[in-house]
């Protein structure tokens, strides 16, 4: 079997009698960021005099980016800007967790901060109603690296049995998803639902529907919130989007999309020609879907397993071996969403939900004016 974390055996009675202390008025504020990875997520935490009610109530906050991959030079003091505020489901009310973008000692964003530039592009298109859902696939393992609840030495039985499977044999570490999901309701992510993948120990769960920079802000939060309730269990989730080589299924982050013309009655017609722009383009999407410019993706985008080529662009109602799938009802009822299933588990949202939005809805002379500013 796979090892749990030492921290994980620690007593978990005595720390309930700790954390259910009385706090007076006080709040404790925990800012999570993203670092200098553009993958990895960090937090701190301080008190505030009393709760915060909106985020404009969360001051400025800074950080040692020296220590994060961020730091440029001698400035290592970087800013932590408050930019969505959501409800903590560890230490619960009134405490807060809250979505930070990153800038520089000159108050520009850091390389790894692409939500300022994804958030400039949303305004843009803002009359469109832009709403996305993101499939976000993840696999379960022990602190040794190792699969969850596979064997140490061997496999366990072949793929077939697991999707959506229920039982000991098919589940391997349902108590984390089931704990996620609440821990994600609790806190105000807009989680959708979830299911058991293909590959036995690998997971799904959905974000959406989300306007705008709002989809990348509640996936990155619910990032997090996997990331610390497998930490309490003593296990790690990995978002590398082939974990195992060899006959078992990759990680993606299927992106959802619509407009509000493609929602409407004869909307089919916007989705083809939304298509038909990505399938120009379909280099530079694979370029920005994984945070090494399409390297972890050729991994992944064998063409088997349910995913298409790297180097193809193709489109097919309900075929989920193409680049973009047009879900059967959507085909049926000539209205809906499409989806993009090229993303990768590891991609930063922002990037994906940015570039799908210029694609598809800015014109080449706003595309530049956008890019100048
Ligand atoms: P799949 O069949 O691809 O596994 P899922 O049920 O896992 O689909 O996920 C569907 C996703 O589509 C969800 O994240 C949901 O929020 C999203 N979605 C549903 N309707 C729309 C829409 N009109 N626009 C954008 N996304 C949508
Ligand atoms: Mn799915
Ligand atoms: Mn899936
Ligand atoms: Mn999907």
């Amino acid at each position: 079997m796979a090892s749990v974390s030492v921290s994980s055996h620690l007593n978990k009675g005595l720390r309930q009698h700790y954390l259910s202390l009385p706090q007076g008025d006080e709040c404790q504020v925990t800012y999570i960021w993203i670092d200098g990875t553009g993958e990895g997520l960090r937090n701190k935490t301080r008190t505030l005099e009393r709760e915060p009610q909106t985020i404009d109530d969360i001051p400025e906050w800074n950080f040692d980016g020296s220590s994060t991959y961020q730091a440029e030079g001698s400035n290592s003091d970087m800013y932590l800007i408050p930019v969505r505020m959501f409800r903590d489901p560890f230490t619960l009310d009134p405490n807060k967790l809250v979505l930070c973008e990153v800038l520089k000692y000159n108050r520009l964003p850091t390389e790894t901060n692409l939500r300022s530039g994804c958030n400039k592009v949303m305004e843009q298109v803002k009359e469109h109603c832009l709403w996305f859902g993101m499939e976000q696939e993840y696999t379960l393992l022990g602190v040794d690296g190792h699969p969850f609840g596979w064997p140490t030495n061997g496999f366990p039985g072949p793929q077939g049995p697991y999707y959506c499977g229920v039982g000991a044999d098919n589940a391997y570490g349902r108590d984390i998803v089931e704990c996620h999901y609440k821990a994600c309701l609790y806190s105000g992510v807009k989680i959708c639902g979830t299911n058991a993948e293909v590959m036995p120990s690998q997971w799904e769960f959905q974000v959406g529907t989300c306007e705008g920079i709002e989809m990348g802000d509640h996936l990155w939060v619910a990032r997090f919130i996997l990331h610390r309730v497998c930490e309490d269990f003593g296990v790690v989730a990995t978002l590398d989007p082939k974990p195992m080589k060899g006959n078992w299924n990759g990680a993606g982050c299927h992106t959802n999309v619509s407009t509000k013309e493609m929602r409407d009655a004869g909307g089919l017609q916007y989705i083809e020609k939304a298509i038909e722009k990505l399938g120009k383009r379909h280099a530079e999407h694979i370029r920005v879907y994984d945070p090494r410019g399409g390297q972890d993706n050729q991994r992944r985008l064998t063409g088997f397993h349910e995913t298409s080529s790297i180097n193809d662009f193709s489109a097919g109602v309900a075929n989920r071996g193409a680049s973009i799938r047009i879900p059967r009802q959507v085909g049926q009822e000539q209205r809906g969403y499409f989806e993009d299933r090229r993303p990768s588990a590891n991609c930063d949202p922002y990037a994906v939900t940015g570039a799908i939005a210029r694609t598809c809805l800015l014109e080449e002379g706003e595309e530049e004016e956008e890019q100048s500013k």
